[in-house]
C-alpha cells in the first residue's frame, strides 16, 4: 500500500509575483517598512531609508524606477 506522504516541504510556494521591496536597496517588506510609490507603470516601493535617495538623487533610480529621469533633482 502506498501512501501518498505529503511533500509539503520541497516546494517552498513559488511566488512568482513581486515581492514588496525597495527600489534602491532591495529590502524586503519583511526585513523594513516600505512606502508605495505609484509611477506610470504601476507601483513600486521605496523604504525610509533610500526616500532621501528619491527625493535628492532620483537619478540614482534611473532604471529601478519608471519616470525617475524626470525628477531631475534639485541643481543649486
Ligand atoms: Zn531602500
Amino acid at each position: 500500500m502506498h501512501e501518498k506522504r505529503l511533500k509539503g516541504e520541497t516546494k517552498k510556494m513559488n511566488n512568482n509575483q513581486n515581492p514588496k521591496q525597495c527600489v534602491n536597496c532591495e529590502r524586503t517588506i519583511d526585513q523594513v517598512p516600505l512606502i508605495p510609490v505609484e509611477h506610470r507603470d504601476g507601483q513600486a516601493y521605496i523604504c525610509p531609508q533610500c526616500l532621501p535617495v528619491l527625493i535628492h538623487k532620483p537619478q540614482m533610480l534611473i532604471g529601478k524606477l519608471a519616470g525617475a529621469e524626470h525628477l531631475g533633482g534639485h541643481q543649486h
